[in-house]
Parts: structure tokens; sequence; C-alpha cells
């Protein structure tokens, strides 16, 4: 599997020279294998899109936060006739995935509906694991304000485990770790600092020092730190990333290429 990091940003996306070598793109990864170009959540960065070539499109949607659904209308497939892009989520607040996506995209809040673009956009409701083609996608709840869905994608013996938009308690905490168990990849929600996270409790979203210890007890591979806080410049973040830093640990940069 390729895994590109296209948005790493959380909460809102942001431009400038502060945000240069992480970025300011909110949520999206794009998981490649020889069929199949799947998209985890269509934050900012999916409009980012590399050429995916004749793969199947397929977009997971982790919970219909603007922050990751808000790249949608630019995604540049969804302008292409005769593709179809199928898109997965869990039903949230009793709205299924199509409804979800109508009530962001549809006037007045945007110009067009869904169904104006060329593209063959086909939606799916979720509940639990599926195949991809060979890709096999597992999911559990995290906590989250409104819910949010943790995946973890399998293909030929490797997976990655995205779980973003995550606040961590005692009881989930043991969920995810045994659902991370020996993944290759931990994508981790570290918005907050420690001592921002006193006073952002119940927001839904985690920390490093968390992170670390669902990496250990998860014996995961490797982690990145994701969601970064649209207040935290590079030089912040940089600060953030050398107190947890290792070869196997950083904080995502937008662009970034894994390869598992
Ligand atoms: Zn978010
Ligand atoms: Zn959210």
């Amino acid at each position: 599997m390729k895994i590109t990091i296209l948005g790493a940003r959380g909460s809102i996306a942001i431009s400038g020279k502060e945000v240069q070598e992480f970025g300011g793109a909110t949520s999206c990864v794009l998981v490649q294998t020889d069929e199949e170009a799947l998209f985890i959540d269509a934050g900012t960065g999916i409009i980012s899109s590399p050429d995916i070539g004749e793969r199947r499109i397929s977009v997971l949607i982790s919970h219909p936060h603007i922050d990751h659904l808000t790249g949608l209308p630019f995604f540049p497939y969804i302008y292409e006739k005769d593709r179809q892009i199928d898109v997965y989520a869990v039903r949230r607040g009793n709205l299924s995935t199509s409804m979800m996506l109508d009530r962001l995209i549809s006037p007045p809040l945007w110009p067009l509906r869904l169904a104006d673009y060329n593209s063959d956009l086909v939606c799916h409701d979720i509940e639990r694991a599926f195949m991809i083609g060979d890709i096999r996608v597992d999911l559990m709840e995290g906590i989250h304000p409104g819910g949010c869905s943790i995946f973890r994608i399998t293909h030929a013996g490797h997976s990655l485990v995205y779980a973003t938009d995550y606040e961590h308690d005692e009881e989930n905490l043991h969920s995810l770790i045994s659902f991370a168990n020996n993944t290759d990849l931990l994508l981790y929600d570290a918005q907050y600092t420690d001592e921002e996270y006193e006073t952002k409790k119940t927001f839904g979203h985690s920390t490093a020092k968390i992170g670390l210890q669902v990496m250990k007890e998860s014996r995961a591979k490797q982690m990145r730190f994701v969601h970064h806080d649209p207040h935290h410049t590079d030089s912040m973040l940089r600060e953030m990333e050398q107190a947890v830093r290792s070869d196997s640990v950083s904080y995502a940069r937008e662009g970034e290429v894994i390869e598992l």
C-alpha cells in the first residue's frame, strides 16, 4: 500500500508562510494499491489528489464534520464523466450518507447538488467490516461529538489504522488498543498539547502523550500524528514533535508518502 497524506490539518483549512511545512489542508489520506484508490475523508486535502490513473475510487468518511467533507466539490475526479465514486460512511444523527452530503452540498449553501457533477457518485451506509476489492475495511466507534468511525485498512498482510477526531477515555482506549493491534501505521489525533487539553475536554480530540500509549500497548510499528490545530504554526509543531520524535513517530506533513 502506498499512503499519501493529502491533508493533516484539523478543524479548518488555513494558509500562510507559517504553515508551509505541515500544511494547511484538512483531513484526507490516500491509500493506493494496484487496483484501488481509497481516500479516507474528503477534507480540502482531496483537492490535491495525485493522478490515480484507472484505479477504482472509493471515499471513506469518518464523520460528517465540515472539515472532513468540504473538499468534495473540488475533488478533481468528481468532474469526470463515466467515473464512479463510491462514498462510504456510518449513518449519523439519523441521516444516511447521501443525506449528509446533500445537506452540505446543495443550495443555498452551495450552488450545485452532488447529482449535478459529471461523475456517478454512489453513497453507501456502512455498519460493519466490508471489502473494497482486495482491501478489507474494519471499523470501530470512537469518542467524538456526534460520533466518529475509526478505520483499519488491511491489504496484502499490511494495515493502517486511521484514528482522528478521537478523544480518549479509559474504556474506549482499551478498544482502540486492541483494534490497532500490531498495525503497521497508526494515524492518531494529537490536536492538543497536554496543557491545551485541560481546557478542551469533550471537544473530541486527543494528545501525543495518549497516542504514544496507544502505540506502545497496541505494538503499532509506526505512528503519525494528525489533525493539527489550526493555531499551531510550523515552529510550534516542530517543538511538539521534538518532544516525541523517534524513527517511528512524527507529526504528519502534507504530501508525505509512506509505503507499507
Ligand atoms: Zn476534524
Ligand atoms: Zn470532528
